[in-house]
């Protein structure tokens, strides 16, 4: 019995090891293609920083890039179709889809590059971000003749000035991630994180349209605009004490009258209206709007607005996905007690792909803690020797977790039934 059992043991274990070892063979085939991608990887990444090209000129490093994933085996196209009205002439010229089929239907994971820069170069490390999606691509390359689904990498440029829409909002709307299942970026930072948090934002533009008059001789002719950007100021101010604590509002006088003795006839304010997610953003928007109403009709100063086109969301969170970069962090050498979440947020255009499809950004650490985005030292830790290890373990990490989304069909179930709760739990 005892024997019979021992065998019965034996062949459960052979059969586990027969089972996995594809698995296995395949993580170890996707980190060798990473290792060799390695030294072409890093001349891209060196020539993109150099380029240093800012958002809609990137021609060069998109066509680099585009060479690359071209060489990987990749179906690449440019010239994607976007709204005329975000990007002139409806064409985004330095965005670029590459897709790779793979054995059968399967799910879609979808890689994003970024690859602008700022006016002091690559300040914000994009061209780490391009590197690491390239490496994993690269990865991911190696496997995909044998396994089911397809991987998507879309160059997305224009990061810096997102919340004019001409980056992610534009090829969203343009439809370029349709069909993405769940999507990956990464980010250089002076930290490894998972932190998901972006805030949500919204602008709006109030013009308010009075009358002149004389200020001293006839006040009583005119109508001041002013007194509406005052009110809609003095309105938000008294909204701050019932705002959730993440809310934030913040304004400026873009225009409060030409001279003294005379009532400004025209004036006009700006807000940013944020938050930690999109539904809680828009219902303080909303009341900032309101604001500049009860202002029109207080001071018979006339209110101009419209709708801003464009704003930006916060992404969901979904913990599944989170857990599994995590553990793949943590085969690579990065350890839950490396990583640390940020005190101070922002928000990115990357929010409204992560408002759309379930998706993961990846925090990579090139400086030391307390060095600043968009400062001249990350722009140097960015083409630094640490930079290119830490991109490497990026890439590597979101290949595998691309790769489990890929060939774990519970995994990702659990990770689009999560995505779903999440959303609608928002505002509340
Ligand atoms: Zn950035």
């Amino acid at each position: 019995m005892r024997v019979h059992s021992i065998k019965t043991a034996a062949a459960i274990m052979l059969l586990c090891l027969l089972v996995a070892v594809p698995a296995w063979a395949d993580t170890a085939k996707i980190l060798s293609a990473v290792d060799e991608a390695g030294t072409s990887c890093r001349d891209v990444s060196r020539k993109i920083w150099e380029w240093k090209e800012p958002g809609q000129k990137e021609f060069k490093s998109a066509g680099l890039l585009k060479e690359e994933l071209r060489k990987l085996g990749y179906q690449v196209s440019g010239d994607l179709t976007v709204p005329a009205d975000l990007v002139p002439g409806g064409v985004a010229k330095t965005a670029f889809r590459a897709e790779m089929k793979g054995k059968g239907p399967g799910p879609t994971v979808t890689v994003m590059l970024e690859y602008d820069a700022l006016a002091n170069g690559h300040a914000c490390g994009h061209n780490l971000i391009a590197t690491s999606g390239l490496l994993a691509a690269a990865g991911l390359a190696k496997v995909m003749k044998d396994t089911p689904g397809r991987v998507l990498v879309i160059g997305t440029p224009d990061e810096e000035r997102g919340s004019l829409g001409g980056g992610k909002v534009a090829l969203l709307e343009g439809g370029h991630f349709e069909g993405s299942d769940v999507v990956f970026i990464t980010h250089p930072a002076d930290r490894w994180s998972l932190d998901q948090r972006l805030l949500a934002m919204k602008r709006s533009l109030f013009t308010f349209r009075g009358k002149s008059a004389h200020a001293a001789a006839a006040p009583h002719k005119g109508v001041n605009a002013l007194r509406g950007v005052l009110l809609t100021f003095n309105c938000v101010d008294s909204l701050r004490e019932h705002l959730r604590q993440d809310i934030r509002i913040h304004g400026i006088v873009t225009k409060g009258g030409e001279r003294v003795n005379v009532v400004p006839a025209e004036a006009q304010a700006e807000f940013a209206t944020r938050a930690l997610d999109t539904a809680a953003m828009e219902d303080a928007y909303g009341k900032v709007v309101n604001c500049a109403r009860a202002a029109e009709l207080g001071t018979a100063a006339q209110l101009e607005f419209k709708e801003p086109r464009v704003s930006l969301k916060s992404p969901i969170i979904v913990a599944p996905l989170i857990t599994s970069l995590r553990e793949q962090m943590k085969t690579l050498g990065v350890g839950d007690g490396q990583l640390k979440d940020f005190d101070e947020l922002a928000s990115s255009d990357l929010g409204v792909v992560g408002y759309a499809y379930p998706t993961a950004n990846l925090w990579f650490k090139i400086a030391p803690e307390g060095t600043a985005l968009h400062s001249d030292a990350l722009r140097e830790a960015a083409s630094s020797d640490e930079g290119w290890k830490a991109t490497v373990t990026a890439g590597k990490a979101v290949a595998l977790s691309a790769y489990e989304m890929l060939t774990s069909p519970e995994k990702l179930k659990d990770v689009q039934s999560t995505f779903k709760e999440m959303k609608a739990k928002e505002g509340k």
